[in-house]
């Protein structure tokens, strides 16, 4: 494997409601088998559950938008994702 180095940039989705958490994918994750595909996130904060089309945090580089390849797995929890520090 070629590994790069990157100046990428971290998009969160804010929660609106509470202002204070961002949307991270719920613990049991559900996909919707729209077109686009939905996932479901809860605010880290309120709760707060939404069906979005990309899994949060995204990735974007170059004008375009990543996702982590660990949100396309399984076997994973919201909590797992160590990219961003939210203190
Ligand atoms: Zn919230």
């Amino acid at each position: 494997m070629i590994e790069k180095q990157i100046q990428a940039t971290l998009k969160e989705m804010e929660c609106s409601a509470c202002e204070k958490g961002v949307f991270r994918l719920a613990l049991d994750l559900a996909v919707e088998d729209t077109n686009p595909k939905q996932w479901l996130h809860a605010c880290s904060h309120c709760k707060r559950e939404v069906y979005l089309t990309k899994v949060y945090p995204i990735i974007e580089y170059k004008d375009r938008d990543f996702m982590l390849a660990d949100s396309l797995r399984f076997e994973r929890s919201s909590d797992s994702i160590s990219l961003h520090n939210n203190k």
